[in-house]
Order: structure tokens, then C-alpha cells, then sequence
């Protein structure tokens, strides 16, 4: 695998990636530093230093009940952590990279999104039909098939299986629907318990977190930061951060419980409706055990993962761990049709809010999402602050047009968490207009009365500004010498939110206007 990765260019022609947000500041007052013009946050951020204090681990967004998410005041808390950001951003960079290597050794790499964007948007507009053929098919294979309005009922069907078969102890691989449904704090309360079987979400399972990140739910983290969940609860030496270590401790203690567990989950992949069968991806074939070492197999599967036929499942795994990880293809790619000899198997199909977001005008296509979060890995704004600050169950820019049709009002700050460059758009498998979809739940916020005080006085005086050529003039020239000539301490206060973390750009000495009017007059 590494030599694969080494042999592919990371930017064909095209020298060293850019991140996006440094594309957009690339104005030339950025402070310059050792002879390097500094990019956005590096003006403001402290730099890494070796140490050998242990940073806590910032944690994520504070939670109450039904008011609005702060997911700036959880990223503020995330950046003041240096390592953690440090750690999170360029390993996310890396994934994004390596995303970019992949996609370049692909000559019909355009042509496959093309073709996934049209085969997911012809089923979900067919969904009706193509769930009738894979519930058929399904049943046909000797599956028991079970429909689930909501999380509730998904929770309450998964336990009445389980109550049917005396089953106390479940191990599952992960699934961001489970997530959605807050499956694991439901089974604690009926008293069963499960297993994460996935490595990072099981670290997230111990430390009592939700995932940061579709794939990679554990990546928040810094070694030091899973030795002491693991001392905690696995009794290894808090002072062993090696990562082989890690792993084994987890493998070691995890294997007697999938071993003995009296029912497995998965989630779902692609559910393909010609055969009935479903897929599931990992790294790890930790799905296989789930799927195959207990009797009793349960699925949980969104309604929007069901594709036609069998064809269209190559287009999908040619682009989902390309995007995801950068590597060509995830390590386990299982196919369950059916019970294994002798044994029973469920799926449960869950709408949980699908259905209602198929019918929004704007927002449907979102559910083309194969979650292999690559939007995220791109996102300046999600780099730095940590999947947990947006306290939802998805993070990043799917998260920011998924998270609001669950709870409009709680979710209602997340689409201004975005600069809005595009890169989202640029790199997702399935050609979502995701930084389009972030703008037009901004348009509706505001026009649902979601905006806070402060947003609201600032686009209402933003309004007069622009209603008035002169007075914004005026005032653009009145903020130019402010910026010009304050003393530092002026500008950098707790009122200057766009300073708190890099650096004020640089006022030009004239504004465009009067050199436009200057030199048009002059000629
Ligand atoms: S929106 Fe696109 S890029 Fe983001 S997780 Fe979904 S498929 Fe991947």
C-alpha cells in the first residue's frame, strides 16, 4: 500500500495542492514571517512545540436540550488546543491529498462522478419502486426485512429481535444511521450491551463521544489522548502511546466480546435491489465478524442506499475509498445476501427524516451522499475546529445540510460555518452542490427568524451600507485609516471575531473606487 501511494503523484502537473482557504487570502498584505508570506490562521496561531506536557483533549459542543448549537464557541475551544489542531489539520490535509492522487491516476474520474451523481439521483426519484425490489428480493434470499419511521422505531424493532432471541450482548461495526438514532444510549437503558467493533469507534464508545468524522471517528484525537481512555478502561500503561500497542490492546480485549456476543449489526453501504444483497466497507473486517461469528445478524439501512443493480455498485467502490482515504479500494468489501448457514438475519430499512428531505426542493440531492468524507477532509473551517464542535451527528459541510432538517432551530448557526470556497462541491464523489445547499439554508434561517441578535443587527447595517454609495464610502474609508493607523490592542479585541485567530488583512492605501475614478478620469 505505501509503496502504491508513493508511485502516484499528489497534483499531475500541477505542483503542490493548495488548500482552499489559502487560495482565497491570497491578497498580498498577509503578514510575512521568515521570509514566508503567512495564510490565515498561521498570523494569529501559536506554533507547534515539541513537548512533553499532554495537552487535554478539547472536548465538543456544549449540549442543551433544544437551543441553538455554538459551534464557533467548540471551535474556539479547539483551536486554543495547538496540538490537537495542529494534528487534526494536516492529517485530514494528508487524506485530502491523497484523495487528489488517487483522483488523478483516474482518467475517467469525472465521468464516474458524473455517473454516480445520475444513478443515485434516477433512484432516489424511482425510490419507491427500487425498495419494493430490494425488499422482495431480500425476502426471497430468506432475510427477515422490517420498516423503521424513525430512530424509535429502529431502536424498538432492533430490540424486539433481540428480546426474541435472548440476546443480552451485540457487537456491531459502525453506522452513522445507529448514530442517528441514538442506538447505544437506547440499548443501555433496555440493558443490553453493545460492542463498537470499528477501532476509532470504539475508542469514541470508552471515552463516552459520538464520532468526529464518518470515517475516521476517532481522528480528533492525539495518540496520548486514546493510551489515557485506554488506561482507563483496558488497565495499559497511560505513558504507552505507541500505536501498535494501542491497537493490540483494543484487539486483545475486543476479541473474547465479538467471540462470545449473542447477536452482530452492521450498517450499509449500498443495499442493491436486483440481488436483495447488501454491502458494507471496512478497514478492518470487523463488519464480517459482526455479520458472521453470532447466529443472529441485524442490518440497519437508510432507504437511500439502495441502488438498482449490481453494474452500479463497481461505480460507487471505484470512487468511495478513493475519496475517503485516498487509497483505491477499502481493505474489506463484504457481501451478505443472506443468514449465514444456520443462522437468522435481519434488515431494517429506516427513513428517520429521509422521506422529508426528498421532498425539499433545494436540499434533496443531499441524500445522494455515499459518506465517505471527503467534504470534510477539504473543509478549512472543519479542519480546525474538530467534528464534535458542530454537536450533531454529522460534521462538516454534509453536516451542514443533513444536521438542519432533523432540528431546524438547534442546527440553525451550522450553515455559517462555512467560508463558502467551493472545495466541498470540488471533491465529493457524487457531485453534491453541497456549498450551494450551505447558502440556501442561510437564505432560510433568515427567513424562518433562526438568525441571532447580533447576525441580524449586522445584515440589517450591512443593508443600509450597501442601500447607500456614499455612506459605505464613507465608511469603507473611515475603517481603512482605523485599520491603518489603531494601535494593535484597537483592533485585536474580543469585538473583532475575524481577529481572534489570524490576522486583520493589510487596508489598501486607495480603494479600488477612487483608483478606478482616478485613472478613468486621468485617461
Ligand atoms: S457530501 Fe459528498 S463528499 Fe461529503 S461525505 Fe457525502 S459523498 Fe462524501
Amino acid at each position: 500500500m505505501k509503496g502504491l501511494e508513493s508511485d502516484i503523484p499528489i497534483a499531475l502537473g500541477a505542483g503542490v495542492e493548495t488548500r482552499p482557504e489559502e487560495s482565497a487570502a491570497s491578497g498580498d498584505d498577509s503578514p510575512v514571517k521568515n521570509g514566508r508570506r503567512l495564510q490565515h490562521a498561521e498570523g494569529a496561531s501559536h506554533p507547534l512545540r515539541s513537548t512533553s506536557v499532554r495537552e487535554p483533549q478539547p472536548r465538543g459542543a456544549r449540549i442543551r436540550g433544544n437551543h441553538r448549537v455554538d459551534q464557533t464557541e467548540a471551535a474556539a475551544r479547539f483551536i486554543a488546543a495547538p496540538q490537537h489542531e495542529k494534528m487534526h489539520d494536516d492529517r485530514l490535509w494528508d487524506l485530502r491529498t491523497k484523495r487528489d492522487g488517487q483522483m488523478h491516476a483516474i482518467p475517467e474520474w469525472e465521468e464516474l462522478r458524473t455517473l454516480a451523481s445520475a444513478i443515485k439521483e434516477h433512484t432516489l426519484t424511482h425510490l419507491d419502486h427500487y425498495l419494493d425490489e430490494f425488499e422482495q428480493n431480500a425476502r426471497a434470499n430468506g432475510v427477515h426485512v422490517h420498516w423503521a419511521m424513525d430512530g424509535d422505531e429502529h431502536n424498538q424493532i432492533v430490540h424486539g429481535i433481540l428480546h426474541d432471541h435472548g440476546a443480552k450482548t451485540l457487537i456491531k461495526s459502525k453506522s452513522m444511521l445507529t448514530e442517528e438514532c441514538g442506538f447505544r444510549s437506547y440499548m443501555a437503558r433496555v440493558g443490553v450491551e453493545i460492542i463498537e467493533t470499528d477501532l476509532g469507534e470504539r475508542i469514541q464508545q470508552l471515552d463516552n463521544e459520538d464520532p468526529s468524522h464518518v470515517v475516521v471517528p476517532a481522528v480528533h484525537k492525539l495518540r496520548g489522548d486514546v493510551a489515557q481512555v485506554f488506561a482507563t478502561h483496558l488497565g495499559i500503561d497511560p505513558a504507552d502511546d505507541n500505536v501498535h500497542h494501542l491497537a493490540e490492546a483494543q484487539r486483545q480485549a475486543t476479541r473474547p466480546l465479538i467471540l462470545d456476543a449473542d447477536a452482530g449489526m452492521t450498517g450499509c453501504n449500498f443495499a442493491i435491489a436486483e440481488t436483495g444483497g447488501i454491502t458494507v466497507c471496512t478497514n478492518e473486517g470487523n463488519a464480517d465478524l459482526s455479520a458472521n461469528v453470532p447466529k443472529l445478524h441485524i442490518a440497519s439501512v437508510g432507504i437511500e442506499k439502495v441502488i438498482p443493480r449490481l453494474e452500479h455498485l463497481a461505480v460507487f467502490i471505484r470512487l468511495l475509498s478513493r475519496s475517503a482515504l485516498g487509497s483505491p479500494i477499502t481493505q474489506y468489501t463484504s457481501h451478505v445476501r443472506g443468514p449465514r448457514n444456520g443462522g437468522e438475519m435481519h434488515l431494517v430499512l429506516v427513513d428517520n427524516g429521509r422521506s422529508a428531505r426528498l421532498a425539499l426542493d433545494k436540499f434533496w440531492t443531499s441524500l445522494k451522499c455515499i459518506r465517505c468524507g471527503a467534504c470534510m477532509n477539504t473543509c478549512p473551517v472543519y479542519r480546525r475546529s474538530g467534528g464534535l464542535s458542530y454537536g450533531a451527528t454529522y460534521s462538516g459541510p454534509i453536516g451542514l445540510i443533513i444536521d438542519p432538517t432533523f432540528n431546524r432551530h438547534k442546527y440553525s448557526a451550522l450553515p455559517f460555518s462555512s467560508s463558502l470556497n467551493g472545495s466541498c462541491s470540488n471533491v465529493c464523489p457524487v457531485k453534491i452542490n453541497i456549498h450551494e445547499q450551505i447558502s440556501a439554508w442561510r437564505q432560510v434561517m433568515a427567513e424562518n427568524h433562526e438568525l441571532t441578535f447580533v447576525k441580524k443587527a449586522a445584515m440589517k447595517a450591512a443593508g443600509v451600507l450597501l442601500a447607500h454609495p456614499a455612506l459605505y464610502r464613507a465608511a469603507i474609508a473611515t475603517a481603512d485609516s482605523a485599520l491603518n493607523g489603531l494601535p494593535r490592542f484597537a483592533v485585536y479585541n474580543r469585538l473583532n471575531a475575524w481577529g481572534k485567530h489570524r490576522e486583520v488583512p493589510h487596508a489598501p492605501r486607495e480603494s479600488f473606487h477612487s483608483w478606478y475614478k482616478r485613472n478613468r478620469s486621468a485617461s
